[in-house]
């Protein structure tokens, strides 16, 4: 095994399932501290860490839209929906005894630092766990897209992207036990081949600044840590 990690910087993509664990709605707090160990693993091994939280387990402006309600509002709904969850994430990341802070691209100052750039490159740079709240702040886009985003702009070496699974599959693993994991593939063929792994705005930002996407399954006892010593399970995304 060894001790140093073949990526330094991380930006960890935790959607709002992952938080759910065995339950249809709200957040395990097993599943945030479960999350938060792997983080305090991995920063053990010497990892700079910012955390992008979706929001889906809460709320998604998708779902209000299907039901014929206005998209825009549903959208700011589910961007209240990422700010509960970074807020469970910070609580379990500092009861792992790690710095946190949450950074927000919505202004709420009474609960959030609103992010910008320079106190990002403080926060890094003074070993604190950074976690993204917000999205990109705007409707009509997804957590996948901040985390590309927030990838490129804390200079990650990775995008780690935690899923229900081990990688990316050829076809739904759940419905088609024939389908096969990739160990690696570009960007460009999860594009062409219409894998829905991430949105292709997530996957082409990541793609443009040379930054690979590293799927894995965020339930793996040890998932990160063995990825991060070079030998654990996962798809990586690269050129
Ligand atoms: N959202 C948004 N703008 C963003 C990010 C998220 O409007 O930049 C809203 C959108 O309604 C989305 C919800 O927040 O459905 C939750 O985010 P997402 O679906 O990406 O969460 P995840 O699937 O990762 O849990």
């Amino acid at each position: 095994m060894s001790d140093k990690p073949i990526y330094k910087r991380l930006l960890l993509k935790v959607s709002g399932e992952a938080l759910l664990g065995d339950q249809s709605f709200g957040i395990d707090p097993a599943m945030t501290a479960k999350i938060a160990s792997d983080i305090k693993s991995a920063v053990d091994m010497g990892c700079e860490i910012g955390v992008v939280v979706g929001g889906g387990n809460i709320f998604r402006g998708v779902a209000l839209a299907a039901k014929g309600a206005d998209r825009i509002t549903g959208d700011h709904m589910g961007i209240l929906a990422t700010t509960m969850n970074a807020l469970a994430l910070k609580m379990a990341i500092i009861d792992a005894g790690l710095e946190c802070v949450v950074m927000n691209a919505v202004d709420m100052p009474k609960i959030t630092q609103t992010f910008s750039q320079n106190d990002l490159d403080n926060h890094m740079e003074n070993g604190k766990v950074v976690v993204f709240a917000g999205g990109i702040g705007h409707p009509f886009f997804t957590t996948d897209t901040a985390a590309a985003l927030r990838a490129v702009e804390i200079r990650a070496d990775a995008l780690f992207k935690g899923t229900q699974v081990d990688g990316i599959y050829s076809a739904d693993p759940k419905k088609c036990p024939n389908a096969i994991r990739f160990e690696h593939i570009s960007h460009d063929e999860i594009i062409s081949k219409g894998l829905s792994v991430m949105d292709t705005a997530a996957v082409s930002l990541a793609r443009d600044y040379s930054i690979p996407v590293v799927v894995f399954s965020i339930h793996s006892d040890n998932g990160l840590v063995n990825i991060l010593n070079g030998h654990g399970h996962c798809t990586i995304v690269e050129a």
